[in-house]
Formats: structure tokens, C-alpha cells, sequence
């Protein structure tokens, strides 16, 4: 039976990557939302063009009643689960410390913390009823060596690192698996509001003189809830062309 794989902010940029990879390799793909609609409508109509079988499910990952409901669709939906990809993120503009309001801190801290904890306590009980299941959260490599003028997005991507790490000793011995992947600069959305020469610098800064697409980061999300990878967990994976080594 093909295996179902939940994927929170699929809709587009990396989420949406690596939906059409597991697709690709056979899974059932559940695609969350948050306001992208018809992203998320046009990712699924691709997949199931193409003989796969993907689900779209908008949920707030940030908000604890709405990341279970998620979770139990996605189970309902594929008769299990055997994956969760904790991809959904958002970004503040770069500024100083003491320019970040209450406001801002508490919704980066909403979807990048709490968007990752709702839905893992949400699919936990499954997994260890079943004895085997697969996380993977996104950080960022910012949250490993963290960046100025990104202090507060560090701090929240930081966390993801420690929570991963945390879990997985906690979850290891009931045969789920869980690990984290760093993107460095990922040519999506959320860079959108970077300038060509910004970019262009960034690319320069870069060892491997390249900037990351989406398929990037998607294939290692792919890898890591792959059978080849059954004896990795607890790790931080840093897809960044070198930029963080
Ligand atoms: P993106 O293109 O901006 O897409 C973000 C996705 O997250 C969208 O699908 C969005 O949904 C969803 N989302 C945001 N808040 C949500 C919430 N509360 N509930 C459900 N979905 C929510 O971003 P991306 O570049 O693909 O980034 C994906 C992940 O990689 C993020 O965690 C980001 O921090 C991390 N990352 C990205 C880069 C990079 O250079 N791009 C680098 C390091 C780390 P809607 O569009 O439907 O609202």
C-alpha cells in the first residue's frame, strides 16, 4: 500500500517541492494551506493528473484545534499516516532587535515554533500506536549560526533545531524517526523581496556559487523519510550550497 506523507504549507515554494516529490515516489500526499487556495488547488491537480493522489486540507499549523483537525483528516483520508513535513514558515523583513514589535515576535514564534509542536503532538499518538512514523522539520541555516538583522527568525528556527533533537531521543525507541533540515538561500516566495543584486551577492557568498531551488531541499525531505535513511535521526541537514559548513 502506498504510503501518505502530511506536508504542512505545501502550497507553494519548498512545501509545495517537496509534495510533488513524494508524489513522484508513489506517496499519498496531504497538501496544507494556510490562504494560498488555488496554489495548493493547482499543486494537487498536478499530482493526480499524473495517476498520484493528493488531498489540499487548509489548517492555521499555528493554531492547536486546527493543526488536529489536519492531522485526523490526513489519517482518515490515506487510512494512516506515515509521514509529517513541519515546512510551514514565515519570515519578518530584516531589522534590528529593538525594532521588532510584540506583534511580530509573537506571530514568527505562532507559525515557526507552535506550527511545528501542534501538529507533531497531533500526530504522535499515531505513529506510536503504529510503531514507526517520520518528522521532519524546517529550520533554516540561520537558526545554526544565526543572522544579524534576523535575530528573532534565528531564535524561532533555533528552537526547531533543539525540538528535533529532543524528540527524536524521545521518540527513538517507539521507531519514529526525526530530523531537520536547514535550508540556506531558496529561491521561493519568501525571498521575493530581495533584490537581483542581492541575490546576486548572496550567490557569490556562496561556495558553491549557486542559489537553492525548492526540488533542493524537497529531494533531502524526501530522502530522510525514506527507508534508505532508517538508521538517521536527530540530525540537522544543511541544504545551503556551503554557505554554513
Ligand atoms: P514560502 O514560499 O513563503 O511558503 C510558505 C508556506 O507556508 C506557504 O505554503 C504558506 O501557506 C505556509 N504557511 C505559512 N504560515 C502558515 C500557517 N500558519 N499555517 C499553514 N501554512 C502556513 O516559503 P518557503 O521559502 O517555501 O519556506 C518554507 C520553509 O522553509 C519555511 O519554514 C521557511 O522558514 C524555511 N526556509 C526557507 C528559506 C528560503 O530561502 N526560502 C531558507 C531557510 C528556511 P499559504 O501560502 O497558503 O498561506
Amino acid at each position: 500500500m502506498s504510503k501518505s506523507v502530511l506536508i504542512t504549507g505545501a502550497s507553494r515554494g519548498i512545501g509545495a517541492a517537496a509534495a510533488l516529490s513524494f508524489a513522484r515516489h508513489g506517496w499519498q500526499v496531504v497538501v496544507n494551506y494556510l490562504r494560498s487556495e488555488e496554489q495548493a488547488l493547482a499543486v494537487c491537480r498536478q499530482i493526480n493528473a499524473a495517476g498520484g493522489s493528493a488531498l489540499p486540507v487548509q489548517a492555521d499549523v499555528s493554531r492547536p484545534e486546527q493543526a488536529k483537525t489536519l492531522v485526523e483528516t490526513s489519517v482518515a483520508a490515506f487510512g494512516g499516516l506515515d509521514a509529517l513535513v513541519c515546512n510551514a514558515g514565515i519570515a519578518l523583513p530584516q531589522m534590528l532587535l529593538t525594532d521588532v514589535t510584540d506583534d511580530q515576535w509573537r506571530s514568527l514564534f505562532a507559525a515557526d515554533v507552535d506550527g511545528v509542536f501542534y501538529p507533531v503532538r497531533a500526530a504522535l499518538p499515531y505513529f506510536v500506536r503504529q510503531k514507526s512514523g517520520n518528522i521532519v522539520t524546517i529550520s533554516s541555516m540561520w537558526g545554526q549560526v544565526g543572522g544579524s538583522c534576523e535575530v528573532a527568525y534565528s531564535a524561532a528556527k533555533g528552537a526547531v533545531i533543539a525540538f528535533t533533537k529532543a524528540l527524536a531521543k524521545e521518540v527513538g525507541p517507539s521507531g519514529i524517526r526525526v530530523n531537520c533540515v536547514c535550508p540556506g538561500v531558496i529561491q521561493t516566495e519568501m525571498n521575493g523581496h530581495l533584490s537581483s543584486e542581492d541575490l546576486e551577492a548572496l550567490r557569490l557568498e556562496t561556495p558553491l556559487e549557486t542559489l537553492g531551488r525548492p526540488e533542493d531541499v524537497a529531494e533531502t525531505v524526501r530522502f530522510l523519510c525514506s527507508e534508505e535513511a532508517r538508521f538517521i535521526t536527530g540530525q540537522v541537514i544543511g541544504v545551503n550550497g556551503g554557505m554554513v559548513i
